[in-house]
């Protein structure tokens, strides 16, 4: 059988049934690779915009020029009834704030797709025989000044995230998996490591993760993720599109196709106030007492034992890394830096502290300063210099949180 990220995400992530329902939409509509509804639209239509712009960039073109690509794109699709007016419009201005952020490497590859079979060789697009088939959003290699000054070349892929959920946990997913096992079949000996990148073009951040070939603990690692990769496919051929109730149904994009689900779900009652509003709004009420009465238990019990297992994740208290400023002013401290505040008077200075230090600023809005003065200060890009600036003014501190972990 043949697979591509989303495929096996849903696999692992949801159930076999999941898989079974994603197979039967994939026959029907070949974009099921996005969510279903007006999101979906959205996210086709923002990646074909930011396609056309990383093209335009790549061809020497202008800002202006790239943004006219993408609002042609845009205008095509809702022209061509591939998505409504107003998505469209929507995509493009998300594409057009995360041009404005985010730097294409002009050396890279975009909506790069790669299909292997069996033996990892690589096949055609629709080859019968394929194995795993995915898309770079972005995909290229580039050289990389080591701390000890020696220069490496590392194969980079880039996934564009248009969800809000985008957070450095992606990098452990198995589309990564899949990312790292296929950037290591293109690249091979050409380079000396692989690093993937996820993009949030909703947040503006971007997380990456390098992994060096010579490095021991880096090969182990490769090794343990192509293995994770290859298992959770021969355990896909082998599954019975079994639904399993629990945690994979959180996320779940089949609720309203699932029986067992539906089943389930009526003996709450939610499923049998579906339709009844005022029904609904009580039920809320009890569901949100209930839900509190629950977390305070649960909170107490696993406080003293530790996170409760249960069978496809556990509850608990986790650790969770928060970043907090080492002092109210760093914001203003890298504002300084750039020298736009050069000549500026010494009482107004004294109104800029005072007044920084009724704000209190956090992290974000530390974040939202480095961000607009990184390139002044000679970052490549925003998020490099929100990062790098980080390193002087923010301390992380690991808290013990209470959630929801899936396996
Ligand atoms: S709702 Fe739950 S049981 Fe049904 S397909 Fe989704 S994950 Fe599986």
């Amino acid at each position: 059988m043949s697979y591509s990220p989303t495929s096996l995400a849903t696999f692992s992530g949801n159930c076999p049934a999941a898989l079974k329902f994603y197979a039967e939409q994939k026959e029907r509509d070949e974009d099921v690779e996005f969510a279903s509804g007006p999101f979906a639209e959205f996210g086709i239509c923002f990646h074909a915009c930011i396609h056309a712009c990383a093209l335009a960039l790549k061809k020497g073109k202008t800002s202006s020029e790239a943004h006219k690509e993408m609002e042609a794109v845009a205008l095509a699709m809702a022209a061509g009834g591939k998505c409504i007016a107003e998505n469209a419009h929507a995509a493009l201005e998300h594409a057009d704030a995360f041009m404005e952020w985010w730097e294409f490497p002009p050396e890279f590859d975009y909506e790069h797709g790669v299909a292997f079979n069996v033996a990892w060789e690589k096949a055609g697009w629709d080859d019968p025989s394929r194995r795993l088939r995915l898309i770079f959003d972005a995909v290229g290699a580039i050289k990389v000044e080591m701390e000890d000054h020696s220069e490496l070349k590392i194969a980079v892929g880039q996934d564009y995230k248009t969800g809000w959920g985008a957070s450095r946990e992606n990098l452990e997913s198995i589309q990564m998996d899949a990312y790292l096992t296929a950037l290591e079949i293109l690249f091979g000996e050409q380079v000396d490591g692989l690093r993937i990148e996820i993009v949030s073009t909703r947040h503006h951040r971007a997380w990456g993760k390098t992994y060096i070939f010579s490095d021991d603990k880096d090969r182990a690692e490769l090794n343990r993720r192509r293995a994770r990769l290859e298992f959770t496919m021969k355990a896909a051929d082998l599954s019975n599109g079994q639904p399993r109730i629990g945690f994979g149904c959180l996320l779940c994009r089949y609720t309203e196709d699932c029986l067992a689900f539906k089943a389930y779900t009526e003996h709450t009652m939610l499923g049998l106030a579906k339709g009844d509003l005022p029904k609904l709004a009580l039920q809320y009420v009890v569901l949100k007492r209930n839900f509190e009465d629950a977390e305070e238990i649960l909170k107490a019990a696993t406080k003293a034992s530790g996170p409760l297992q249960c069978e496809d994740g556990s509850i608990g208290y986790y650790p969770s890394e928060r970043g907090t400023l080492k002092d109210s002013m760093a914001p203003l401290a890298v504002w300084l830096k750039t020298g736009q505040l050069e000549g500026l008077e010494q009482i107004h200075m004294e109104s800029l502290r005072a007044f920084m230090e009724i704000m209190d600023p956090g992290k974000t809005q530390f974040d939202n300063v480095a961000k607009k003065c990184a390139k002044q200060l000679g970052f490549r890009s925003q998020s490099a210099g929100a990062a790098e600036l980080g390193k002087e003014f923010i301390e992380v501190e690991t808290s013990m949180r209470f959630g929801l972990q899936k396996k």
